[in-house]
């Protein structure tokens, strides 16, 4: 290496650096010139080949071209930097980013998945069936015939030829009682459909109802197990209380309360100033179902049990009108 090759160098190396037109070929001739293995650091790997007094004067040379090299990349750099900037007018690099929006699951899903959550522990499974129905499937068999006054109960969606949209998802206990033997542990989720609509009742809305079968099977049972269930969704102190009721399918027949979630059984304006509110339904599977799907009633005995999803759901979160979850606001969406 002579002086003369190592100003030759240094002049290619700057017409180059000048010359470079974007950050990519910039950092190519950074890393021919500057980099590890690159030209001039190979110079400077050699000095020590030289007789000593060559080695000194290119040594400083080479020194000096280097830092000049540096300074030159580090200039270009920049300037290539703020044209990029230029050619993209509008963006404002202090500006925060846009918030990352994450989708969730509706309170009505969440609710649903929590009840089935708890049952599935119990060892029920999950049944499901149409949502269009037959009038066998939906009254008849759950021992309500034509003319029976509980058809009075629920105001139901018809179609022509004897179809209808099911009222209640038990006719699932129906098709799965004729498709199994018993003993049988099952919850059946889904849409229903009544003709009505307010504050507390919108046309379609979502139950899960409950089935056991097997040949010991007592109230005593029912009543704790749904005790259990109450804990388990609104907490380990809620206090329950068991009614006597009516239903067609059920003998005896019983709805459930808790206590208040407000007052905590003080007396207010949600529970109607009882202390108590509803939450379901149940009793003993009547033999008459039984007797439709040809289990023998000697043998067998189940209990059964419904409950409103949208009902637990707003007595769970506070809400006091049932369209808010469907009406899709957002603004009440993002709150669960
Ligand atoms: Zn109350």
């Amino acid at each position: 290496m002579t002086e003369k090759e190592l100003e030759e160098l240094r002049s290619r190396a700057l017409e180059e650096l000048s010359g470079a037109r974007d950050l990519k070929v910039l950092e190519e001739l950074r890393v021919r010139y500057l980099g590890k293995r690159g030209l001039l650091t190979s110079i400077l790997k050699t000095l020590k080949d030289l007789p000593p007094e060559l080695r000194r004067t290119i040594g400083r040379r080479a020194n000096e071209i280097k830092a000049e090299l540096e300074g030159l990349v580090r200039q270009r750099r920049e300037a290539l930097l703020r044209a990029a900037e230029d050619e993209a007018p509008g963006v404002d690099l202090t500006l925060p980013g846009r918030p990352y929006e994450l989708g969730r699951l509706h309170p009505i899903t969440q609710v649903l998945q929590e009840i089935c959550a708890i049952f599935l522990r119990l060892g029920f499974s999950v049944a499901r069936g149409p949502e269009v129905e037959t009038d066998y499937y939906n009254f008849e068999a759950l021992n309500i015939p034509p003319d029976h006054p509980a058809r009075e109960m629920q105001d139901t969606f018809y179609f022509p030829e004897g179809f209808l949209l099911r009222t209640h998802t038990s006719p699932i206990q129906i098709r799965t009682m004729l498709s199994r033997k018993p003993p049988l542990r099952i919850i059946a989720p889904g849409k229903v459909y009544r003709c009505d609509s307010d504050v507390r009742h919108t046309p379609m809305f979502h139950q899960v109802e409950g089935l056991l079968v097997d040949r010991e099977v007592s109230f005593a049972d029912l009543k704790g197990l749904l005790t259990y269930f109450a804990r388990e969704i609104f907490g380990a102190d809620t206090r329950v209380r068991f009614r006597p009721s009516y239903f067609p399918f059920t003998e005896p027949s019983a709805e459930m309360d808790i206590e208040c979630v407000i007052c905590k059984g003080g007396g207010c304006r949600l529970c109607g100033e009882t202390g108590w509110l509803e939450i379901l339904g149940a009793g003993m599977v009547h033999p008459h179902v039984f007797r439709a799907v040809g289990y023998d009633t000697e043998k067998w005995r189940g209990f059964a049990f419904g409950l409103g999803v949208e009902r637990i759901a707003m007595l769970k979160f506070g809400i006091d009108d049932i369209r808010l979850f469907y009406e899709n606001h957002l603004r009440f969406l993002e709150q669960f």
